[in-house]
């Protein structure tokens, strides 16, 4: 009974993560205009506007600009 349950669950999960790389397909990257990233990540407009590497350095760009301003501000 129980393998059976868990042989069930792991179906649905490979069925929502490929569902989800269709929903994605056609999108391209706000700065690079790259269409094929392993993931994508949050940009300063919207929410998964960017690929994965642009995704990285947008964040830590805006990690130092919130850390200086910090620092101003002391
Ligand atoms: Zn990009």
């Amino acid at each position: 009974m129980s393998i059976t349950r868990v042989a069930k669950v792991e179906t649905m999960a490979h069925n929502r993560r490929s569902s989800t790389q269709y929903a994605l397909q056609g999108k391209q990257c706000e700065r690079c205009r790259n269409q094929s990233t392993p993931l994508w990540r949050n940009g300063p407009r919207a929410a998964r506007e960017l690929c994965n590497a642009c995704g990285i350095k947008w964040g830590n760009e805006r990690r130092r600009e919130i850390r200086e301003k910090r620092r101003q501000g002391n």
